[in-house]
């Protein structure tokens, strides 16, 4: 069984900065993480281990420490607002690329259109989002678009959207509302683009792919989607110890990817364990004997470290 990894996959520069700040914050019992830093349990529970205080669903109570970080996926200038007239000191590790996505929105609706934001209504970052527009539509699946009775819409997308979802959900927009200007500005920001782009690039060579992390990120899961709609037979792990060593009996060539919020001890761990299945394979395979005189048949590859 042969293992590749895609050429773009695991924690992008936006989640890697904010865990680089909270490596730096020397007395963490003073400060809370306002909401899921990440969507990695291991990461959170060694967050746990320094002392830093986390409430796992953006609460809407004010954190009872005197700081307040908040996390890439950024909140509402609302919600700075009330963090700010609590005397919270706050330590913002918004992504810039989120960042982007709300000066997008702030545009659009100062030119007078109401803002579609196409991303999951659940999320933290679409929360954020929201919560400084007037009246906005959010749109996770192209069914859920209707004829809206504006003249002029704006539209962005949630930063780790996929990038065909939103093309087909802007595609509905415009056809349920001939009557609209419609403006769209593509807020899906380039690593999700790189890595859904190194994916697509390792389906057409293999015959199983394992996606590494957690169940509720956004882009991990478009990763494993992606994976089962080209037809290879795809398995979400969020730790190396969830593989099924039974499951790649008859597989030949596994790719392998992770979602942005993976860790690369975490991708490397699964690497590992997947070469530990296939050294485990290649050695229960029998030789076949060749024609007298033919060169001995290859010994099984040796398990790297
Ligand atoms: S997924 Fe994109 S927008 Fe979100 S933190 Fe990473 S780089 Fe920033």
């Amino acid at each position: 069984m042969q293992i590749v990894r895609a050429d773009e996959m695991g924690m992008c520069f936006g989640v890697r900065d904010a865990l680089a700040v909270l490596d730096r914050i020397e007395a963490p019992a003073s400060v809370t993480i306002h909401g899921e830093l990440v969507h990695n349990g291991d990461v959170l529970a060694a967050l746990d281990r320094r002392g830093f205080h986390q409430t796992p669903e953006r609460a809407r109570t004010v954190p009872a420490t005197p700081a307040v970080l908040i996390t890439a996926h950024g909140i509402s200038d609302r919600e700075r607002r009330r963090l700010r007239a609590a005397d919270k000191q706050l330590i913002d590790t918004t992504c810039p690329l989120v960042r982007r996505a709300h000066e997008a929105a702030q545009a659009l609706q100062a030119e007078g259109r109401r803002v579609v934001v196409i991303g999951r209504r659940d999320h933290v970052e679409v929360r954020g989002l929201v919560e400084d527009l007037r009246d906005p539509i959010v749109v996770g699946e192209a069914g859920e678009v209707t004829s809206w009775p504006e003249a002029r819409l704006g539209v962005i997308s949630q930063t780790t959207t996929q990038v065909g979802r939103a093309e087909a959900i802007v595609a509905a927009i415009r056809a349920a509302n001939p009557h609209a200007d419609v403006r769209v500005v593509d807020t899906i920001c380039s690593p999700t683009k790189a890595r859904v782009a190194a994916v697509d690039a390792l389906l057409a060579r293999v015959d199983a792919l394992v996606v590494v992390g957690g169940r509720d990120s956004n882009n991990t899961n478009q990763l494993v989607a992606r994976g089962r709609a080209a037809g290879v037979a795809t398995v979400h792990v969020g730790a190396a110890a969830e593989l099924d060593a039974g499951w790649f009996v008859g597989r030949r060539v596994v790719g392998l990817t992770a979602g942005t919020s993976t860790p690369d001890a975490t991708i490397d761990a699964v690497h590992a364990r997947l070469r530990a299945i296939a050294a485990t394979a290649a050695a229960a395979r029998p030789a076949v004997a060749g024609p007298p005189g033919a060169a001995p048949a290859p010994r099984a590859p040796q398990r790297t470290p």
